[in-house]
């Protein structure tokens, strides 16, 4: 079977060019189908953010605990320090030696507590220094993550815009074929197009349809050979072409 042609439309050309229309629409869906397998942000880098960002959490919670015992310390000590003051004040007013003696130990024993609570607080400011530390490398980490989502970003979109880019080359070349065709022949060809998964053309090859792999009685394969018409193959329903390499002198 032979497809018909508006008079004076040149077939061979005709064919060539939806052969290269194909082409063209084969790597405009093959692109297409490659943007819907682009990498998506691994899980894995949005959770090491989120355990960076519990982690600071965690640590200034700390750091808030820390120095508020510090603080409370720090007015202990002061606390200390003014009773021992008064309690030596007090010791002139003193009358009897028992008196004075009592006296002296609980002064004695306010001293104890004040150097108890002094290494407390020498305790908790060595803490403080190490949570202050904990605190830098959290938001150290974060940092990090935050780079390493960024990156991941930026490397899909950068894909992204490299597959557009060649979307718009293959969009023109498509653009500037469609009006060169024979319009009945390229609503043929689309119609073939949507029932044989994007590749209407196809060439010959030993004898064989190369879509469908069936042979093509030898007198058909002649006359694609010659290309003088457009054939399709009874199988497949396909086109058949000559491919130019085949046999480079084939007029
Ligand atoms: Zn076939």
């Amino acid at each position: 079977m032979a497809v018909i042609l508006s008079s004076g439309v040149s077939i061979k050309e005709q064919i060539a060019l939806l052969v290269e229309l194909q082409e063209v629409d084969m790597a405009i869906s093959g692109l297409h189908e490659q943007k819907t397998h682009l990498p998506k942000i691994p899980d894995s880098i949005r959770q090491l953010l989120q355990q960076a960002k519990q982690g600071m959490i965690e640590a200034a919670n700390l750091q808030e605990e820390v120095q508020s015992s510090w603080k409370s310390l720090e007015s202990d000590l002061e606390e200390q320090e003014k009773s021992i003051q008064k309690s030596k004040g007090r010791l002139s007013e003193l009358k009897t030696n028992k008196e004075y003696q009592a006296h002296l130990f609980e002064i004695d024993l306010a001293g104890k507590k004040r150097s108890q609570v002094e290494e407390r607080l020498l305790l908790i400011m060595d803490r403080a220094e190490a949570v202050d530390q904990q605190v830098l490398k959290a938001k150290e980490e974060i940092g990090r993550q935050e780079a390493a989502l960024e990156a991941s970003l930026i490397k899909i979109e950068v894909d992204e815009a490299d597959i557009d880019r060649d979307l718009e080359v293959l969009l023109h070349s498509q653009k500037q074929l469609i009006p060169q065709l024979d319009e009945a022949l390229l609503k043929q060809y689309e119609q073939v197009r949507s029932s044989h998964s994007g590749r209407p053309m196809v060439s010959v090859h030993g004898g064989a349809c190369s879509g469908c792999q069936l042979q093509v009685p030898p007198q058909l394969v002649a006359e694609v050979r010659r290309g003088e018409a457009l054939h399709v193959c009874s199988h497949c329903q396909r086109f058949l072409f000559w491919p130019r390499e085949q046999e480079p002198d084939a007029k």
